[in-house]
């Protein structure tokens, strides 16, 4: 039988309403979730790594959730490591996870949208699906991926896409990476061009800001006057600022800000063809960063990486081709 390490990081997965509390709060014990699974098919050992909402989260606390991750992964009794997660959240840990880990082991990640002592929570259905991927060996190919309502998405494509409904992740753009069908693993394709960060320590200092029709630059003069490391534009389209904000970014680049270009659309690569001022061909024209295929938050959590990692110009852009 494998054997599964389930890291619980809380979430709503984790939560339940007690008569004296105002919410439900994450709460639920580990032995409490291995009483309600199904018995058979792995081994499951369950450790806490936090009971937090994921909104309580930083990235900070998420490369210690990978440094624990890469560890257990390194017991030769292990199989494979499911984390549970909050929902809000979890495609940045799924992502930085699966930038900074490298191993042939399955990891996968999940959580629920309704808590334990709701009707209708999905925890143990996602998690028993999540035990089953991470059952199988060809998924340590996939790189992290997601599960959640019986679907499996890469890290690098994964998006909450529904504040309400169960069916709360898809990869937009590209759709996911298979299907769990009862105790079948269903495996479309393996996603293409993974990056590997080996990083020890992330860089804090770096923005996301979301471009709206018209925007002025206040946001934007704050991040530059504030001295941040790295900045993240979700950009118009396939990579488009309106005129006004090109002084502007120029100066950040001047003062030596990596800037990245990401787009708010939250799917496909970046580039256009045409010549207007603002247009993709400016902004490449100021050397700034592109973050093809990946949303703001995404583009942020590799920012954060590689500027924590990268000796200089050259090595940033190298994470960035
Ligand atoms: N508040 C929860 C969280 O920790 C939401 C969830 O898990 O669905 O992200």
């Amino acid at each position: 039988m494998p054997q599964i390490i389930v890291i619980t990081t809380g979430g709503t997965i984790a939560t339940r309403r007690g008569p004296n509390l105002a919410g439900a709060v994450p709460a639920l014990k580990s032995e409490d979730v291995r009483a309600m699974l199904p018995r058979g098919g792995a081994d499951l050992l369950f450790e806490e790594f936090a009971n937090l909402p994921s909104s309580h989260f930083t990235p900070v606390t998420t490369l210690d959730l990978s440094r624990r991750v890469a560890a257990t992964l390194e017991r030769p009794e292990v199989d494979g490591v499911v984390i549970t997660h909050g929902t809000d959240t979890l495609e940045e840990t799924a992502y930085l996870l699966d930038l900074t880990l490298r191993s042939s082991k399955p990891v996968v990640i999940t959580g629920a949208m309704r808590a334990a002592t709701s009707l209708g929570y999905d925890g143990l259905a996602n998690l028993a699906a999540a035990v089953r991927v991470a059952s199988t060996p060809l998924v340590g190919e996939l790189g992290v991926v997601v599960v959640f309502d019986e679907e499996l998405h890469a890290a690098a494509e994964a998006q909450k896409i529904h504040t309400q409904s169960r069916a709360a992740f898809a990869s937009p753009g590209t759709g996911p990476l298979g299907r769990v069908e009862g105790e079948r693993v269903w495996l479309a394709r393996q996603p293409i061009g993974r990056q590997h960060i080996p990083c020890q320590r992330i860089e804090e200092l770096v923005d996301l800001i979301r471009l709206t029709q018209g925007a002025d630059v206040r946001l934007l003069r704050h991040s530059i006057e504030d001295g941040v490391a790295g900045l993240v534009i979700e950009s118009f389209g396939g990579g488009r600022v309106p005129p006004w904000w090109l002084p502007h970014l120029t100066e950040a680049i001047q003062r030596r800000t990596a800037v990245v270009i990401a787009s708010r659309c939250g799917a496909g690569g970046l580039g256009d063809e045409y010549g207007y001022v603002g247009a993709y061909h400016d902004l490449r024209r100021l050397g700034v960063l592109f973050a093809h295929n990946l949303s703001g938050p995404k583009a942020r959590i590799k920012l954060m990486l590689a500027l924590g990692t990268a000796r200089g110009l050259s090595e940033l852009r190298g994470f960035f081709t």
